[in-house]
């Protein structure tokens, strides 16, 4: 096998490519360029960066790629955003939504999707009868803190985020948690544990005195535009950058940690099944 050059052919105009183009391309160059020539160097580099950082994670002794054959298939992975010569057709996903930056950015479709499916109809009803409430926190432990004690850190951060969720009673919520190995400016290396709920509640839900602590960020969204939906999934499934330019070795920690635990779920209308009100796990 070889490196494919995924030539590019057009960049891909749609409102999920915009919003995967915000959680992934921003989130990894650290810019925020719009031009469709500043799109496809942002690409090319993303690429480099991802084989770069596969290739760095087999030395530090990354269990994933041992297969035959597996580190080559993960180099291929087809990117998004863009389109690319018919020859790419025959790459298929690594899956590995952790840390693919092109993976990580295919797993938003859902929520983009059934968030899409929320907004009022154009021509109809202008107000909507509902609004998005986003609960976000963080929490942020130095390098030393490493291995074991993270893992169980995690645990316990999953844990307790979703012990929020009977209490919201909303119609339906997705939550997400994630892990991500930072370097400071100053070259100090962290972990920052966050977790984002989004919940779908009527325009005069009141929001349990508690939950509203000080520490947790609250935002309500009166759902009416696609732009609005663009910035609620980029805020909530932003590409977590250390796992690509953080030290290796915490970003394998951090691999495995999340490769134990369920850090998405869907409540109520957000499963994709018909049956209301109860919990579905999605472990990407
Ligand atoms: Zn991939």
């Amino acid at each position: 096998m070889y490196d494919n050059l995924f030539k590019i052919v057009g960049i891909s105009k749609t409102g999920l490519s915009f919003c995967q183009k915000i959680t992934t391309l921003w989130s990894i160059c650290g810019t925020r360029s719009l031009s469709d020539l500043d799109v496809s160097t942002s690409i090319n580099l993303v690429m480099n960066a991802w084989r770069a950082r596969i290739m760095q994670l087999v030395d530090e002794g990354w269990h994933v790629p041992s297969a035959p054959g597996k580190v080559q298939f993960m180099r291929n992975c087809p990117p998004v955003i863009v389109r690319t010569e018919d020859v790419d057709r025959i790459f298929q996903p690594c899956c590995q939504y952790h840390i693919c930056p092109w993976c990580h950015s295919r797993s938003i479709a859902f929520l983009y999707n059934k968030l899409a499916s929320f907004l009022p109809i154009r021509g109809g009803y202008s107000t909507p009868a509902f609004r998005l409430l986003e609960i976000r926190d963080n929490r942020v432990f130095v390098k030393k803190s490493a291995g074991k004690f993270i893992a169980s850190v995690f645990k316990d951060w999953i844990n307790t985020s979703r012990q929020l969720m009977p209490f919201l009673k909303a119609a339906g919520a997705y939550w997400r948690a994630t892990i991500d190995p930072l370097t400071t400016k100053k070259g100090r290396h962290l972990w920052r544990l966050a977790y984002s709920v989004l919940d779908k509640v009527p325009m005069d839900y009141v929001l349990p005195d508690f939950v509203d602590n000080g520490h947790r960020t609250i935002r309500y969204t009166d759902m009416k535009s696609r732009r609005q939906l663009i910035n609620i999934v980029a805020r909530t499934c932003r590409y977590p950058k250390g796992m690509m330019w953080g030290p290796p070795d915490m970003a394998l920690v951090a691999l495995g940690v999340r490769r134990r635990k369920k850090c998405t779920a869907l409540y109520g209308c957000f499963r994709s099944s018909k049956k209301n009100g109860k919990t579905s796990d999605n472990s990407k």
